[in-house]
């Protein structure tokens, strides 16, 4: 028998051919994929997880050292949920289904966060009651509450009322109003806004004091230090900060006239990026805002979308977006293909935006369809640069909104901004639905509920750790060399077959029963 020499060096009887997977290209030629429709094919690793780089481009101008940003619903950013993400190295964008006093008062205290101070405690007025301060500490948990003559930040100094002053009160004391049972302002030790954390923090150990109020040369309360915040004092080496050492922010906002003053005001209150959030980007609407904020703010990082085609994307970016959002009806709460028969699947739908708006140095989002941290790695191996989340990060602490009991679970609300329920609450939400004007809303969201995950104070580092051992895995030190490894063809895919996916949904359903912290949504 004649011997034949094979490339792996065995000889003999012929070796049937193999393939490794194919390529992102290959992947995506026919039919429209989810995440889960595919996996990646491991590579070789010769670093630690800890040393892959993840910074990556939210816009043409911003990088974040987490490639992770949250989503503008009103069910998951406002200031706190901004500033833990920026803080943890991503991003998050406020929503814009508030006024826009209240939205660009959100973004301020994010630009004015200052480690350690807390310019939102609970303040509460003379005329307040016991009560007042025993229902406080139910839902937040502390009880040392500045009083000030008009009960809100700003007010002139009256007093601190702290467990020490109400814990022996009776019953029938409940309703005395606390300018009686305050500690005065004489008897406090303030100290002066402009203070820094360190001799804050010296003024705090000597008073001995819980709670150290920080004032105006008004006597007005500007912030305040609390002891066991300091305790808690930790490093942000990965926090995402602008030139002036502020933590960055964005905010969305609709493509309508009245949104031109709304974006005045976000601007004013410092905001570092600004997302026009419409479930279908490619209108005249957002094309004619994206001349006017680039004319008005050339400096102003915009955010255009969303789109899922690469046609779309061309007019956006034509139009001169600094980053490209791309998801439609993968969102989890989300109803659009099912009520509007339009959308796409989410990884084909990244993977092309991406490898369009690449050639133009547009960066893209992934937004929405994350359901665990393995998606992240997903999109970005199919080229997005960050990934947007919606319900992954609600039901957290710095979500909006005050958790709730349910058969003894404790939840909190997640709904769809196109949502019956949240169209009816502003008009902003409508907008993004082109529905504002509707007499007949056509709900493209549900509302439902999340189980209390923590804090992101956590749930953000495991994120992070989660993609590196990805990239490990895949054998990529950085998101950039994981983009162009998926352009050079060496990233391989293959498609997993319906059987593989089922297995996927067997073991979290297993785990959402083991563990009850693991994120489910009820609808
Ligand atoms: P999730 O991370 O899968 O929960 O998806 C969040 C994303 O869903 C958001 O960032 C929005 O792009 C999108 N979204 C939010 N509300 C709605 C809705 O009511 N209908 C459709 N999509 C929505």
């Amino acid at each position: 028998m004649a011997e034949c020499s094979l490339a792996n060096g065995t000889r003999g009887s012929k070796t049937p051919p193999t393939k490794d997977g194919v390529t992102a290209a290959e992947l995506f030629l026919e039919e429209g994929l989810t995440y889960n429709d595919f996996l990646i094919l491991p590579g070789y690793i010769d670093f630690a997880a800890d040393d892959v780089d993840l910074t990556s481009k939210l816009t043409r101008r911003i990088s974040l050292k987490a490639p992770l940003v949250s989503s503008p619903m009103d069910t998951v950013t406002e200031s706190s949920m901004a500033i833990v993400m920026a803080l943890c190295g991503g991003i998050g964008i406020i929503h814009h289904n508030c006024t826009p006093e209240f939205q660009s008062n959100e973004v301020r205290k994010v630009k004015k966060y200052e480690q350690g101070f807390i310019l939102d405690p609970v303040v509460m007025g003379p005329d307040n009651t016991v009560a007042d301060v025993f229902s406080a500490k139910a839902r937040n948990g502390f009880s040392g509450i500045p009083i000030t003559e008009n009960g809100q930040m700003g007010g002139k100094l009256l007093g601190i009322v702290t467990a020490r002053d109400i814990d022996f009160l009776s019953r029938e004391q409940y309703k005395v109003k606390l300018n009686e049972v305050m500690t005065p302002r004489e008897l406090l030790t303030v100290a002066s806004s402009g203070i820094k954390l360190k001799e804050a923090n010296d003024m705090l150990q000597k008073s001995k004091k819980g709670k150290l109020p920080i004032v105006n040369e008004k006597d007005e309360l500007v912030s305040l230090i609390s002891r066991t915040d300091l305790k808690k004092h930790r490093e942000f080496p990965l926090a995402s900060k602008d030139e002036h050492k502020q933590l960055l922010v964005g905010a969305a906002i609709g493509t309508r006239e009245d949104d031109k003053d709304r974006l005045d005001m976000l601007v004013n209150a410092g905001v570092d990026v600004v997302v026009l959030d419409s479930s279908q980007g490619n209108s005249i609407y957002q094309i004619n805002l994206i001349k006017y904020i680039k004319q008005k703010y050339s400096d102003l990082q915009v955010v255009g979308g969303n789109v899922v085609t690469t046609s779309q994307a061309k007019t956006l970016i034509a139009a001169g977006v600094d980053a490209l959002r791309v998801g439609m009806g993968s969102g989890s709460i989300c109803i659009t293909q099912e009520v509007m028969a339009v959308g796409r699947p989410q990884g084909t739908a990244v993977y092309n935006v991406a490898a369009f708006a690449r050639e133009a140095g547009v960066p893209v989002i992934a937004d929405g369809g994350v359901s665990s941290v393995g998606h992240i790695t997903k999109a970005l191996a199919l080229g997005a640069s960050t990934v947007m989340m919606g319900s992954l990060l609600a039901g957290t602490t710095e979500a909006p909104g005050e958790y709730f009991f349910s058969d003894g679970v404790r939840l909190k609300k997640y709904r769809g901004m196109g949502s019956l329920d949240a169209m009816e609450t502003n008009k902003s939400s409508a907008s993004r639905y082109f529905s504002e004007s509707d007499k007949l809303k056509v709900a493209q969201g549900v509302s439902g509920s999340i189980v209390d995950k923590g804090s992101i104070h956590k749930f953000v580092p495991y994120l992070i750790a989660g993609i590196q051992h990805g990239c490990q895995d895949i054998g990529a030190r950085s998101t950039e060399v994981l983009r162009d490894m998926m352009y050079d063809g060496k990233l391989r895919f293959e498609k997993r077959t319906v059987s593989a996916q089922l297995r996927e949904t067997s073991i979290l359903k297993a785990k959402e029963s083991a563990v009850p912290r693991t994120p489910t949504i009820r609808m």
